[in-house]
């Protein structure tokens, strides 16, 4: 069964100021994530059987499932931005704990935590348009970095996410307008795992 309510946030709206303001929090998981999922819902309403499926598997399976394609495009658009955020604000929660295995082989990966979250910048800064930068793992278990358009997901590779930064103006504007690379140096203070 497809959960119909947004998974709640484990923290208040403020607790990532002053790094991400508590109106740009609110809009985006009451107006923006919310309509991700009431999208989703609705393009998937007339596939019963697609429906038995958890979101993730809908997404990653999605183009061996038989549906109209207006539909194809519009639960890739809406489920992908309904799981992005999912995941978004799960690895911004301030009780989270460092993942040290995470810090080890991104260590053994990239030299060091700071070339890693360098590289990472560099693609999240460069990205034109909406999208999102992503740390995944890949199907044979290998840590890549890479940014996707629009709200495109790792799972349509076959990729696990790990970390992510929302990279839409929704996601910083009101606080940051045009300084997007200001918004994403700051994000990192809201990520306690590394
Ligand atoms: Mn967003």
């Amino acid at each position: 069964m497809l959960d119909t309510e947004l998974p709640k946030l484990n923290y208040n709206f403020d607790a990532l100021e002053p790094y991400i303001d508590a109106e740009t929090m609110e809009i985006h998981y009451s107006k923006h994530h919310k309509a991700y999922l009431e999208k989703f819902l609705a393009a998937l309403d007339k596939y019963s059987d697609l429906k038995k499926n958890n979101p993730q598997d809908i997404i990653k399976k999605l183009n061996s499932f038989s549906v109209e394609e207006k539909d194809r495009l519009a639960i890739k658009n809406f489920g992908g931005g309904y799981l992005n955020h999912n995941l978004y604000w799960q690895i911004m929660d301030p009780n989270n704990k460092r993942d040290e295995r995470l810090i080890d082989e991104l260590e053994k990966n990239y030299g060091s935590l700071n070339e890693f979250k360098k590289l990472f910048n560099n693609l999240a800064i460069s990205h034109f348009g909406s999208g999102w930068t992503w740390l995944v793992r890949d199907e044979k278990g290998v840590l890549q970095i890479y940014s996707l358009p629009n709200q495109d997901s790792p799972l349509t590779l076959g990729h696990e996410p790990i970390l992510t930064v929302d990279l839409w103006e929704h996601a910083y504007y009101l606080k940051y307008q045009n300084r997007r690379s200001e918004y994403i140096e700051n994000w990192w203070q809201t990520i306690k795992i590394i």
